[in-house]
């Protein structure tokens, strides 16, 4: 197929108007005859069945009848008029109903000419009635190219008022494939082909859109679905390769003395299993000449701070300075903080920058830092500022991956000539097969082992009516010298309700745990940096038994001795960041608890997400979990990536597929890097014309 008559617009379309066009454009993101052929339907119905009106049942939903329109007329109604024709076949009659487009409708209908309509059936006033029908002449019907299966192409509500109904968009697309006579051109190898068994391009694109069987349709989706995941695969998979071939890495080769003097006396716990492995891992990758460019995840408490602090040495101890950056200035304090003795111990130099940080303060750790003085650099964003320049920045943690864009990373990269390794870690489980496709570009390690002596969080849901009996509970924790947290939802658009809802709660906590027997913290996100320090601080000391809080304490926030997370209207939190915010509790040998608080009234998703909690601590299966609910859109981190605007295959559903497109990617550029083999033409072409793989596409036809 010539790709210039697919650039052709939209326009250019027998049947589509400028109005038309327009409409496609904005509601579709419709541009050109190519992005019209990749209109991929959401369903189908099958349209093998026609029934007769007096078979009707009460609860059929779709049906088509054939019949003929005997008579029309207008009824007057409370608010406009409705139009009905009276519908009839050989066993009896029904009604069409439209609320709008009287006169055009009035205008097509023709009396005593078979009909085929189609659409739901309502019972209405003692007999049937059909509203808004799709409508088609009985001869179009039996000569259209389409078959029984007929598709359902997405659509917004706009199209479907200003009449570009399913119908239309079938009708335009056939319209398409009966004006372009040229066959579409092959976009996958003999070899994918044959070893897959999956039918050709253009047969797949045909029966995408008029199925010929149940049978073409779903080798037409197969194939398609393989095509869309295996493009997304082969570009993340050849980024990896050509980083790991074209851009030399700073070669780690030694691991020396503070990386042994540390691990040797100074390390304040045997490492698990886990986190060796990783640590080896990330040797590899630092040893190996080319760049790393690692995730880590692992779950809340699994111990990524040491393991980032182990690669940093091994930078170290190459003569290279480091940087750990984190999401916020909470976060970023606390690991300046828990990173300072472990370096005054082996008398490495370390200095934290955010955006608190005073301007004489700034200067010098610039200076520091561009002479080589300093050692580590711990910070929040602040870090990215380009006057911030290291001598020979050798390693980038990113603390919270979730937080920060792929933008982020590469502003990272350009500190130096030559790429830092960079280590991202995430307490956010993302599951495997989304994963693959979010950051198939990078390499994965796991920490899948807690600590040793952690005692599971206990988990319950309570109702607010049993709020007296948890505030006892509380008590009895407190007695104990336990800690708590109270945390709030704080959501953007509705901030001033919940601003109000963290005012009230807090003072009835204040009332029901008053001074001096209690002190009680509260940071939320419209006080000062300073002041929210202040109070974190309070609480870290001990010197405050109470934490109320909104989720600016989701993330990485350590205080062992703290084990009670109360968390207030939880249902409307999402499950990953229940479980972020149940990491908080059960970092310390007690018997840690989270109390999930919800009112009665509770839909079908937010029952799933309280019994997920109360069943699981499994940071993965929680995620699975998540991933079903809520659909790929949504998890963290997963914004900038294609596989949102997947087409037609499913994240959830084809993750098997996505697997064979995986391999077969691998496979593929193993034994052809540069895919220049003649067998690989096809995919070569249809690669050059790939841009980002948002609008995979346009481009792989
Ligand atoms: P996260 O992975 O959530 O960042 P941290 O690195 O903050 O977890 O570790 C959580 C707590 O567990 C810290 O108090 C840390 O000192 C402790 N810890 C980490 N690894 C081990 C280990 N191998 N044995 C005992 N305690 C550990
Ligand atoms: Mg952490």
């Amino acid at each position: 197929m010539a790709d210039a008559l697919l650039q052709t617009p939209i326009d250019y379309l027998k049947g589509v108007g400028p109005n038309r066009a327009a409409l496609l454009r904005s509601e579709l993101g419709i541009q050109t005859y190519q992005d019209l052929i990749h209109l991929f339907p959401n369903r189908y119905i099958d349209r093998t069945q026609f029934y007769t009106i007096n078979g009707l049942q009460k609860n059929t939903s779709e049906v088509q009848i054939v019949g003929r329109v005997t008579s029309i007329r207008e009824v007057q109604q409370k608010r406009g008029k409705r139009l009905v024709a009276t519908f009839r076949d050989a066993s009896g009659q029904m009604e069409l109903v439209w609320f709008r487009g009287h006169k055009w409708i009035k205008a097509q209908l023709k009396p005593n000419v078979d009909y085929v309509a189609f659409g739901k059936v309502n019972w209405f006033n003692g007999q049937f009635s059909m509203p808004h029908p799709e409508l088609e002449l009985k001869s179009e019907y039996d000569r259209g190219l389409r078959t029984a299966i007929q598709p359902v192409y997405p659509s917004t509500e706009k199209l479907g008022n200003q009449g570009i109904s399913n119908r239309v968009l079938i009708k335009l697309m056939e319209q398409l494939f009966s004006q372009i006579k040229v066959q579409f051109e092959e976009s996958l190898s003999d070899d994918i082909l044959i070893q897959n068994k999956f039918i050709s391009k253009q047969d797949a694109l045909r029966n995408i859109h008029f199925p010929k069987s149940q049978s073409l349709l779903s080798k037409a989706q197969f194939r398609l679905k393989f095509e869309e995941l295996f493009y997304i695969q082969l570009q993340l998979v050849h980024k990896n390769l050509v980083r790991k071939s074209k851009i030399k890495g700073f070669n780690f080769e030694r691991v020396g003395p503070y990386f042994n003097r540390f691990y040797g006396s100074h390390l304040p716990f045997e490492l698990t299993n886990a986190q060796k492995r990783v640590i080896k891992d990330i040797r590899t990758d630092m040893g190996s000449n080319a760049q790393m460019n690692r995730l880590l995840q692992g779950d809340v408490g699994s111990g990524k701070t040491i393991v980032a602090f182990l690669s940093m040495l091994i930078a170290i101890d190459n003569g290279f300075q480091a940087t750990m950056m984190a999401p916020t200035e909470i976060l970023a304090n606390q690991h300046y903080s828990g990173l300072k003795p472990l370096c005054e111990a082996i008398g490495l130099r370390l200095a934290l920058l955010t955006g608190s940080s005073k301007t004489s303060e700034r200067k010098r750790i610039h200076a520091q830092l561009e002479d080589g003085d300093l050692h580590i650099l711990v910070g929040t964003h602040a870090i990215l500022e380009d006057k911030v320049q290291f001598n020979n920045l050798g390693l980038a943690i990113i603390d919270e991956q979730h937080r920060f864009g792929v933008a982020q990373r590469s502003k990272l990269w350009h500190k130096n000539t030559t790429p830092p390794h960079v280590l991202v870690m995430t307490a956010t489980p993302i599951p495997r097969t989304l994963a693959m496709s979010v950051y198939g570009d990078l390499d994965i390690s796991v920490i899948d082992e807690l600590p040793p002596g952690r005692k599971p969080v206990k988990t319950v849901h309570r109702f607010d009516s049993n709020r007296l009996k948890v505030f006892r509970f509380i008590k009895d924790e407190i007695t104990k010298g336990r800690q708590v947290y109270f945390v709030y939802p704080l959501i953007k658009e509705s901030q001033t309700l919940d601003f109000k809802d963290l005012m009230d709660g807090y003072e009835s906590i204040s009332r029901e745990f008053p001074k001096p027997d209690y002190q009680i913290s509260i940071v939320h996100g419209q006080m000062k940096a300073a002041d929210k320090a202040y109070e974190m601080q309070r609480f870290i000391k001990g010197e405050t038994q109470i934490m109320v809080a909104t989720t600016v304490i989701e993330v990485g926030v350590n205080i062992p001795n703290a084990s009670v997370m109360v968390i207030e209207s939880a249902e409307r939190f999402g499950l990953s960041q229940l479980h972020q915010l149940r990491g908080r509790v059960g970092r310390g040998a007690e018997q840690s608890y989270c109390i999930l608080m919800t009112s009665h009234k509770l839909g079908d998703d937010s029952q799933t997400r309280m019994q997920t909690m109360v069943r699981s601590t499994d940071g993965f299966e929680i995620a699975e979990v998540d991933l079903k609910l809520r659909g790929p859109g949504d998890i963290m981190g997963t914004q900038q990536s294609g596989v949102l605007r997947l087409k037609i295959a499913n994240i959830i559903q084809d993750k098997a597929l996505l697997g064979l497109a995986r391999q077969w990617a691998k496979t593929l550029l193993k034994e052809d890097p540069n895919l220049t083999l003649p067998k690989n033409i096809p995919i070569h072409k249809t690669y050059l014309k790939l841009g980002k793989y948002k609008n995979i596409w346009n481009y792989i036809s």
